[in-house]
């Protein structure tokens, strides 16, 4: 008889992997406690850029446009411009949308960003309030702030974690049936595991590598010194105060990123010495009030050796660590919990197999080297980029310079601020819960994606007549498409799945074009919206590929 247990799940830590996977796991019911250390979620605005596959997933769950509302306003244009310093001279820019008009746009887009979601530029303060909300709202999920994890043991049957209540330092053992450790960079259950990092760590460079400073205030007055058009990220690129200044709320709230210089420990840091350091990137004098700081390391490119190990399993910043160009990091810990939330609630409710679970850190350990790999690219591309001293010149020399590193950093900024094929391309190939039908995945590339039904990606998106995203459509679940005016008959997929108590949806689509664009006429989608396989017909034994697919 199974044993009684206080959860199914327990999570430890509160930020975006644990938030979401709480967001997961409470859609399907699964009774799950989360323990955070601190007493609510991050009271210091890290992450900006949510990519537009988290909002993706945030629209599976129901709540994208309440993570769109939040930030800055809704005509507010999320441009990134470099400068020479932010008052002086500008050298580049990308112009890219409003929050107010992403809505509309990504409908009339193909291509790349065929796609139900664009990016948005909201800080993670306000991001995870929504996740939290949102988690609060499901009865099966508990959610306990000022709880700090202190150890765990895994007896093979089932976990019993040890909490400490913060506000009274009494410690409180629970048992439950799984444990996740998305408890961030120097995470307590990694450690226990006894899993390292590898990867690069401590590389040096002019800017994002080495230890940085970024201090969050409000300066009402601020956007009256800067005489170009507003923007969402302004970058600062001379010979002697790089920084990086990023707009939160749209009115009087910046935060801003600047590297220390080596040596310097950043507890000596006085606000008037930050005070300064933002003073020489603006190029005028910014009179503040201070909110917060948070040193932070750049220079980092590091994954976990493995991400799981018996009834424990690590997601987020606790197996990967990014320098944050590209925006990757709370983007990737998104993804974990979303691949990982619903095997497990597969396995809790009796139909997800034995080896679906062994199956995340395959497909997640993948795609978390890849994506440091690209923001180490990004990192390298700014942060190496060192302008001609003649920069800030008067005259033809000075406007040579300016010219000519406008042309770099307007590449650069296409590069790193476009990036579908980061964003829609990652792929599990290889994973043993992915039939493969032995053609080719399309190319691995930044800034280009490339629709595709070749199993193991994102199932290729449109919008149907009438303006509604096919992923609205799909089941919650596993979904049968059907694609096409003469798809095969599925009876037998559907006497299947209902033999496993596999949950599936079937989606009928007689759109030729929709055949076409999946390249058969019959797809099988994951609850994370991969595809998990895709045929011209029923296979014969169907309850093989079921049993595959659902990791049996
Ligand atoms: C300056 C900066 C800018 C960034 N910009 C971006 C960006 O633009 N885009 C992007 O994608 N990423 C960005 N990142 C990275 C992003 O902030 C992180 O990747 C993200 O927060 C990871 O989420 P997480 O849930 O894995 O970990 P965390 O956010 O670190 O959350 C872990 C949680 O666990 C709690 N915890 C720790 N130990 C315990 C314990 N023993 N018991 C209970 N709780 C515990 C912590 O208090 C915390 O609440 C940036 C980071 C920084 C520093």
């Amino acid at each position: 008889m199974a044993k009684r247990r206080d959860t199914a799940v327990i999570i430890a830590g509160g930020g975006p992997a644990g938030l979401m996977l709480a967001n997961e796991l409470g859609r399907r019911n699964i009774a799950t406690l989360l323990l955070c250390d601190r007493p609510s979620t991050t009271s210091f605005p890290a992450a900006n850029a949510t990519q537009a596959r988290s909002m993706e997933h945030y629209r599976r769950l129901g709540f994208a446009d309440a993570v769109r509302a939040v930030g800055m306003p809704p005509d507010y244009p999320t441009d990134v411009a470099y400068f020479t310093r932010i008052a002086k001279h500008e050298l580049a820019r990308f112009q890219l949308p409003a929050a107010g008009q992403a809505r509309d746009l990504v409908k009339t887009l193909s291509g790349s960003w065929s796609a139900a979601e664009l990016p948005h530029r909201g800080s993670q303060l306000y991001v995870e309030r929504v996740l939290r909300a949102e988690a609060e709202k499901l009865p099966s999920v508990t959610l306990r702030f000022g709880w700090r994890v202190e150890r765990f043991a895994d007896d093979g049957d089932g976990v019993t974690v040890d909490a400490t209540c913060l506000a009274d330092n009494k410690t409180q053992r629970f048992t439950a049936d799984y444990l996740v450790g998305s408890d961030g960079a120097r995470s307590t259950i990694r450690k226990q595991l006894g899993y390292s990092f590898r990867g690069e760590a401590g590389v040096v460079r002019d800017y994002m590598g080495g230890r940085m400073l970024s201090i969050w205030f409000r300066a009402p007055d601020l956007y009256k010194s800067i005489p170009f058009p507003r923007a969402w990220q302004y970058w600062a690129v001379n010979r002697t105060q790089r920084g990086l200044l990023v707009a939160i709320d749209g009115r009087e709230e910046f935060v801003f990123m600047f590297q220390l210089p080596a040596g310097i420990d950043e507890a000596a840091i006085t606000a008037a010495w930050a005070c300064q350091a933002l003073d020489q990137s603006l190029g005028v004098h910014c009179p503040l009030t201070m909110i917060g700081r948070l040193p932070w390391t750049a220079g980092l490119a590091l994954v976990a050796e493995k991400f799981q190990r018996g009834r424990v399993f690590l997601a987020g910043d606790a197996v990967h660590l990014f320098t944050p160009t590209g925006g990757l990091g709370y983007n990737t810990a998104i993804e974990d919990a979303v691949n990982l939330g619903w095997k497990l609630a597969a396995v809790l409710q009796g139909w997800g197999g034995a080896h679906l679970l062994d199956s995340y850190e395959r497909e997640r350990q993948p795609v978390a080297e890849r994506n440091t790999g690209y923001s180490r690219y990004y990192a390298n591309s700014i942060g190496n980029f060192t302008p001609a001293p003649e920069i800030e010149g008067e005259g033809a020399t000075g406007e040579a310079a300016r010219r000519e590193a406008g042309i770099y950093l307007n590449r650069h900024a296409r590069e790193e601020f476009n990036i579908p094929g980061i964003t829609f391309g990652a792929r599990y190939d290889g994973s043993p819960i992915i039939v493969g039908d032995g053609s080719a995945p399309p190319p691995d590339r930044a800034n280009e994606y490339v629709p595709s039904a070749v199993p193991g990606g994102r199932a290729p998106h449109t919008w149907l007549a009438g303006g509604r995203s096919l992923y609205d459509t799909l089941g919650f679940e596993f979904t049968l498409l059907r694609l096409g005016p003469d798809a095969p008959d599925t009876r037998a997929f559907v006497s299947a799945a209902a033999a496993r108590d596999m949950p599936l949806t079937v989606v009928e689509r007689p759109e030729l074009e929709l055949r076409d664009l999946y390249a058969a006429s019959l797809a099988l989608i994951r609850p994370d919206q991969i595809v998990a396989w895709r045929g011209e017909r029923v296979p014969e034994d169907v309850d093989k590929l079921l049993a595959q697919v659902t990791g049996a």
